[in-house]
């Protein structure tokens, strides 16, 4: 600009900075974005409560970690073994506190949410026993660890039996069903909070916590283990808090913060957790190997941060939803639901919708942003499944990633946002590549 003049130059630099400008730049029209301005409005309210949710987690992560007298020297890692890597064990001390535990097994050595599930179950399950399922059909990747597909090296292998009982028809326990399929070779029953690749309603800590005390009343030995993926966070109270004896998630959704590299955690009675660290490494060893290399300090930056980035996911998905409903969606959780996990469902009924959703979330990322997902055939999963992810950690879904197995009724998962500024550009995106290639117009 060749003017001297400030104020002229100032109104040319402001203009060119405006959020209107930015959001046209990078391919959102000025209408979308207007009624994506409409419908944050009205939403003032409830970001307020979720803002206030993650004030009472960040205390809660604050308050273990001064509890457990976090220091510098907490982030050297170790190598070879991993004798005595106090980062590490600490952190497992942080965790169990964070979720009023007596234990947590928290290690970069459990690859995975479904490798931690597969953990908690195989490590309390003996030849002979009996798992129960309560709420339905769970997660896809577990049906082959439990052996509902046939499946090597699964719990039906090693003798271990399955039940399983629906929800009712309004997605609650059917209790009735629950106490007929608990038998004297009951050891464990299951309990998945967060829809997963289904269109259930996600099962709230406090519907969880009561299904808990049912089972404890019918007997009070049986475990009870909580899926608790995505769900991490968004209420104030954790399953463990109304006394699941497992407590089990994975350390690149919302615990990890975005900053965990890998991961999962077990948080629950010290007989569980300590059954589970023997079989993670080898009995007689346990938990005192396990080198952490170099990962300490992002797990506890991470689990720092996870509060917020939960809520901020949180907005996106009421976002999400809020928007995609004014197009005729169907949304689940719709948008005035309350919520208990990070993920939003969006049914688009096509092929088409699924995939141009996809689209639009990887074209709004920091990372990859030029690829175009494509449905494939996943390991783990039973059909095709389309998956959009720009993320700084491969696979991260606390990021901002949509993904959705090419089937009836064609939805799109939604989750993540490390900001909720990304998150609502990557929504909007979405919805703007649906209007560029005609399957919904603007009014
Ligand atoms: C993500 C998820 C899992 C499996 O975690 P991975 O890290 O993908 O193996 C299991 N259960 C639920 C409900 C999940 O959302």
């Amino acid at each position: 600009m060749n003017t001297n003049d400030f104020n002229i130059r100032k109104q040319a630099v402001r203009e060119a900075m405006s959020a209107e400008r930015f959001y046209e730049d990078m391919g959102v029209s000025p209408g979308l974005l207007e009624l994506g301005g409409k419908i944050l409005q009205e939403l003032g309210e409830r970001f307020s409560l979720i803002d206030e949710t993650a004030q009472v987690n960040q205390l809660k992560v604050i308050g273990a970690m001064q509890k457990n007298r976090i220091s510098a020297e907490h982030f050297n890692g170790s190598t070879g073994y991993g004798y005595n890597d106090a980062g590490r064990d600490d952190l497992e001390k942080v965790y169990a506190d964070v979720f009023h535990t007596e234990d947590a097994l928290v290690r970069s050595q459990i690859t995975c949410g479904t490798h931690a599930l597969s953990l908690a179950l195989a490590s309390n399950l003996r030849p002979g026993d009996e798992m129960v399922s309560i709420s339905g059909k769970p997660y896809d990747t577990l049906e082959e660890v439990i052996g509902i597909r046939p499946s090597r090296g699964s719990l039906a292998e090693y003798g271990i039996s399955y039940r399983q009982v629906e929800l009712d028809g309004d997605g609650g326990f059917d209790y009735e069903a629950v106490r007929r399929s608990v038998s004297d070779k009951t050891r464990l029953v299951a309990i998945q909070r967060s829809k997963g690749y289904l269109t259930r309603p996600t099962l709230s800590v406090d519907q969880i916590g009561e299904a808990v005390s049912f089972v404890k009343k019918i007997r009070p030995d049986i475990i009870v283990m909580v899926d608790n993926c995505y769900g991490e966070f968004v209420d104030r109270v954790e399953p463990s808090d109304y006394g699941a004896d497992m407590t089990v998630g994975s350390l690149i959704k919302n615990p990890g913060g975005g900053l965990a590299p890998m991961g999962g955690y077990i948080a629950g009675t010290k007989e569980c957790v300590e059954n589970c660290a023997v079989r993670l490494t080898s009995p007689g060893l346990g938990r005192e190997v396990g080198a952490s290399l170099q990962i300490n300090r992002s797990l506890y930056q991470g689990l720092f941060m996870a509060p917020s980035v939960t809520a901020g996911a949180l907005k996106g998905a009421i976002f999400a939803a809020s928007l995609f409903e004014t197009f005729g969606y169907r949304c689940i959780p719709d948008s005035r639901e309350p919520r208990h996990d990070i993920i939003q469902a969006i049914e688009f009924g096509s092929p088409e919708g699924l995939i141009a959703f996809c689209e639009g979330i990887q074209a709004a990322a920091p990372v990859d942003s030029y690829v175009t997902p494509e449905p494939w055939a996943m390991p783990g999963y039973d059909s095709n499944v389309i998956m959009a992810a720009g993320a700084f950690i491969q696979g991260s879904s606390i990021e901002l990633s949509a993904d959705g197995p090419l089937h009836e009724p064609y939805a799109a998962y939604f989750q993540g946002g490390l900001t909720w500024e990304s998150a609502k550009f990557g929504i909007l995106k979405a919805a703007q590549r649906l209007i560029d290639k005609g399957i919904i117009s603007m009014s």
